[in-house]
């Protein structure tokens, strides 16, 4: 019996968690967490959908949270298997993990000075850092395309995925008596071509099915050679007014890939040499573990290395780790960039610097990323003129800038060239809106005439007789 159990990530973008069955030997594939309204994932992610004893594995896709955000739930249920997945991703794990229990921690404090105050029980983080730390010691790093033993014969390789630092592909095979190895090739997240210092996603080989992300199963995005000039052109026109340039920038990757532009704007006089600014502890933390990992970047990130010793940390980046220093620039009114997370304006530092810059008309906060709906970064983007921050209210006059061609996630053609290489005889489409869903189902049916499904949170494929 062959069986895969779509248990997170399947109808929504976040909360990626897969189980595959074998004969009983259980292994999960990524264990992310739920995001969005609170309320809503908050249950979601307390309420874990499998007894972490009967899980065997772990093979993990990427660092990013909604795919590794709910490992801690699991150790802390009882599992204490290894958790596969690559060198570049168990380092970024750490951060990540690290950051996530910070916030957990801060938000259950937060609500406990109301709760005691209306004489209601404390409620608990959904983990604490103690609980993050004890994912660590099961992590096994492992280099791409390095063959990976799982329960049940099963074999796992990992290839390059070209979304963010250290992010997999994983192909599985699965033994079948008298029969050739069932094949599948796994697509969470599918990353671009041509974007800087990623490699663009590596062919997986053929496979007889596909579980895919479909984010843009329906949208094209702005071609990612467009970035520079679509940010250099935004920044110049802030500083030419005197004001500063606010960032609210994903610390994993956006980050790295702006300081990146930022380097050739500057070195091309596009962009005059103001100071510009990381304040994020988390940030400066993942720009080093890209330092420290240049063997996985592309070739022109390479090159760069070798002619000046550094890819992503050039001498103009001023990475800005206290509060005192955090503060000086918050306070300042010099023309200058800053790049700061959370990049959803949800947690961090991003927040001071917006209550300080977002009343002055000569200053511009620039969108780079995703903005989820009900979230201050989504708030901006729809042109709300008042918004909340720490509980005070702000008029925003700053100009909101949203640019379109930032995005981690392959669009609709990219991920229609990855099914085409992989010819699968079914594909699963998951991490995806329903309307995304359907139309790349539809896209795949017509044109490769696959067999497609759109399976729902909850629901088991049986992957026996494929
Ligand atoms: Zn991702």
């Amino acid at each position: 019996m062959i069986r895969w159990h779509f248990l997170g990530g399947a109808d929504t973008v976040t909360g990626s968690k897969h189980l595959l069955d074998v004969d009983g030997a259980r292994t999960l594939v990524d264990f992310g967490m739920f995001q969005g309204r609170r309320a809503e994932s908050e249950a979601l992610n307390r309420a874990i959908p499998v007894d972490p004893r009967s899980i065997d594995a772990v093979v993990l896709s990427h660092a990013h949270i909604d795919h590794c955000g709910c490992l801690p739930l699991l150790v802390k249920g009882g599992f204490t298997g290894p958790i596969h997945t690559t060198r570049a991703t168990a380092e970024l794990v750490e951060i990540m993990l690290r950051d996530s229990a910070r916030i957990q921690e801060a938000d259950a404090a937060y609500l406990n000075q109301k709760t005691s105050r209306q004489g209601l029980p404390p409620v608990d983080p959904l983990y604490t850092a103690k609980e993050a730390e004890a994912v660590l010691p099961l992590l096994v790093p492992h280099d791409y395309h390095e063959e990976i033993a799982l329960p049940g014969g099963v074999k796992a390789l990992q290839f390059d995925a070209g979304h963010v630092l250290g992010s997999a592909l994983t192909r599985l095979e699965i033994p079948r008596a008298g029969r050739e190895p069932l094949v599948l090739a796994l697509a969470f997240d599918l990353g671009r071509r041509g974007v800087p210092l990623l490699n663009d996603p590596e062919p997986v080989g053929p496979a007889d099915v596909l579980v895919s992300e479909t984010t843009y199963g329906n949208r094209l995005h702005t071609p990612a050679s467009e970035a520079r000039q679509e940010l250099g052109e935004a920044i110049s026109a802030a500083l030419a007014r005197g004001g500063k340039v606010i960032i609210p920038s994903f610390a994993l990757e956006r980050t790295q890939e702006l300081v990146y532009h930022l380097s050739k704007l500057r070195e091309t006089g596009a962009i005059p040499p103001v100071p510009v600014y990381i304040d994020s502890p988390m940030s400066v933390a993942i720009t080093r573990v890209f330092e420290r990992n240049v063997g996985l970047l592309d070739g022109e990130a390479k090159a760069l290395h070798a002619e000046k010793g550094q890819v992503v940390t050039p001498p103009f980046i001023r990475m800005i780790e206290t509060i005192e220093d955090s503060k000086a620039i918050t306070s300042s009114t010099e023309p200058s960039i800053t790049l700061s997370a959370s990049g959803m304006c949800e947690n961090g530092r991003i927040r001071h610097h917006l209550k300080h810059g977002i009343e002055n008309p000569a200053n511009m906060v620039l969108l780079v990323g995703f903005q989820a709906v009900n979230t201050l970064g989504r708030k901006l983007q729809n042109g709300e003129k008042r918004v909340r921050i720490f509980g005070d209210e702000f008029k925003v006059a700053a100009e909101i800038r949203t640019l379109g061609a930032f995005s981690a996630h392959a669009d609709k053609i990219e991920l229609y060239r990855y099914a085409r290489e992989v010819r699968p005889k079914v594909a699963y489409l998951v991490h995806g809106e329903e309307k995304s869903r359907k139309a790349f189902s539809q896209l795949l049916r017509t044109q490769l005439k696959v067999e497609t499904h759109c399976p729902f949170r909850g629901e088991t494929a049986d992957l026996t007789d494929i």
